[in-house]
C-alpha cells in the first residue's frame, strides 16, 4: 500500500471513520502481514468493504538471491515485469538494506553502472517498502538500517521516497528508527532544500565525487544544472537548520579525482562544515573505462584529509564478487 499514516487517516476521515483505525490497519498489513481485508477481524464490515473497493494490494516478487560473505543481493520482479535489485549487508552494528528507488536512473554519472540504463519509471512507495518486507521474510530477521543508495536517484522520485520513509519509520509498520535511515543524492539542490524542512532525524548523504566544477562536470552531468557552489551552499543551510552531520561520498577514481590537489580542494571546500567523508574504493565494471585508485593513492588522499581535520573513513567493501557493490546494481540481470 502506498499510504502513509497521515494519508490513511485522511482517507478514514473522508469515509466518516475514526482516525485511530489507521493503527489497526497498519497492524494487519505490516505486523500480521494479513492481506485479505475480510480477515481484519477488529475492523467493521462497512470499512472493510470500502478498503476492498479503494485499495488493490500489489506485490513485487523476489526472483533471485545471490549470496556472498556478509552480503546478499536480491533481484525483484515488479508487476509490470520490470526488475530492480536490493542488497543486504551484515554490519557489526546491525542489518542494513540498500534499496532501489527507480527503475533505471537519469542522472548519467559516467562511472556508474545503474546510470547506463535510462530511467524507465519511479518506484511506487509500496515497491520500496516491499523490498524490505520480503528481505525480512527471507532471512527471518528484522532489518535495522536502511540506505536509499540502490538503483535510481531518490530525489528524482522525491514524494514516493519520502512516503516510503514515513512508512518504514512508523512504529506500527517496520519501526526502523529515523537515525538509521539514510538517503543519498547526487545533488538535486531544490530537493535538498525541501528535505531540510522535514522535521525528522533521517540522514542525508551526498555523492560529491569531486571538489571542483571542472571535475564534477566531467563525471556527473547533474553538476551542469546545480553547480558545486549551489550544492555546498544548500548543505551549509541544511546543516545550520537541522544541526545534523552530512555524509559526503567520494568515489576514488584513479588519476581522475584522487590527486593531491583534489584532496586539498576537498579540504578547502569542506573546512569547518559538519560533515563526514566516506571514500569509496571504485568498483570497476565491464563497460566503463574508470579504474579504482591504487591503495597508495587512496591512503595518501585519506591522510591529507585526516591531517586537515576532516572526518574521513575508507568505506568497507561489500559484495564485489556477486556484483552487489555500489554502482554495480542494474535493472537488468546479465
Ligand atoms: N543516485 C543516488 C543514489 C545512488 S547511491 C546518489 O548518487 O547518491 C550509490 C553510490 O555509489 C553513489 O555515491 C554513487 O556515486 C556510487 N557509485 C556509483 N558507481 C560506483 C562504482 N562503480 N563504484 C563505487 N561506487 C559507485
Amino acid at each position: 500500500m502506498n499510504y502513509t499514516p497521515e494519508m490513511l487517516e485522511e482517507y478514514l476521515t473522508s469515509k466518516g471513520e475514526k482516525k485511530f483505525k489507521q493503527v489497526q490497519i497498519y497492524e494487519w498489513l505490516y505486523q500480521k502481514q494479513e492481506y485479505d481485508f475480510d480477515n481484519f477481524s477488529n475492523v467493521g464490515k462497512i470499512l472493510i468493504n470500502s478498503l476492498k473497493e479503494d485499495f488493490n494490494l500489489e506485490f513485487i516478487k523476489m526472483e533471485q538471491v545471490l549470496e556472498g560473505p556478509l552480503v546478499k543481493k536480491f533481484l525483484f520482479r515488479l508487476i509490470d515485469n520490470e526488475k530492480i535489485e536490493a542488497v543486504l549487508m551484515e554490519h557489526d552494528y546491525g542489518l542494513s538494506v540498500c534499496v532501489s528507488s527507480e527503475v533505471g536512473c537519469n542522472m548519467g554519472c559516467k562511472f556508474c553502472e545503474s546510470g547506463r540504463l535510462k530511467k524507465v519509471r519511479n518506484l511506487e512507495t509500496y515497491e520500496m517498502v516491499e523490498q524490505i518486507i520480503l528481505i525480512e521474510k527471507y532471512i527471518n530477521k528484522k532489518i535495522t538500517h536502511v540506505v536509499v543508495m540502490g538503483i535510481g536517484e531518490p530525489f528524482d522520485n522525491y514524494d514516493n521516497v519520502i512516503n516510503f520513509i514515513k512508512i518504514i519509520n512508523n512504529p506500527k509498520a517496520l519501526a526502523i528508527g529515523s537515525r538509521h535511515i539514510t538517503v543519498s543524492t547526487c545533488g538535486l539542490v531544490p530537493k535538498i532544500k525541501d528535505f531540510m524542512d522535514l522535521d525528522w532525524q533521517v540522514n542525508l548523504a551526498i555523492s560529491l565525487h569531486g571538489a571542483t566544477n571542472e571535475i564534477r562536470n566531467q563525471i556527473m552531468p547533474v553538476n551542469k544544472v546545480y553547480s558545486i557552489e549551489q550544492l555546498i551552499d544548500a548543505l551549509k543551510e541544511y546543516i545550520a537548520k537541522t544541526n545534523r552531520r552530512v555524509t559526503i561520498e567520494y568515489v576514488m577514481l584513479n588519476m581522475v579525482n584522487d590527486k593531491e590537489e583534489d584532496a586539498l580542494a576537498l579540504v578547502n571546500l569542506l573546512k569547518g562544515m559538519n560533515v563526514y567523508v566516506n571514500l569509496i574504493p571504485y568498483n570497476e565494471t565491464n563497460h566503463i573505462e574508470f579504474k579504482r585508485s591504487t591503495k597508495e593513492r587512496m591512503d595518501k588522499f585519506f591522510n591529507i584529509l585526516k591531517k586537515n581535520k576532516i572526518n574521513v573513513t575508507i568505506r568497507k567493501e561489500f559484495g564485489g564478487n556477486i556484483k552487489a557493490a555500489c554502482g554495480q546494481l542494474r535493472s537488468e540481470s546479465d
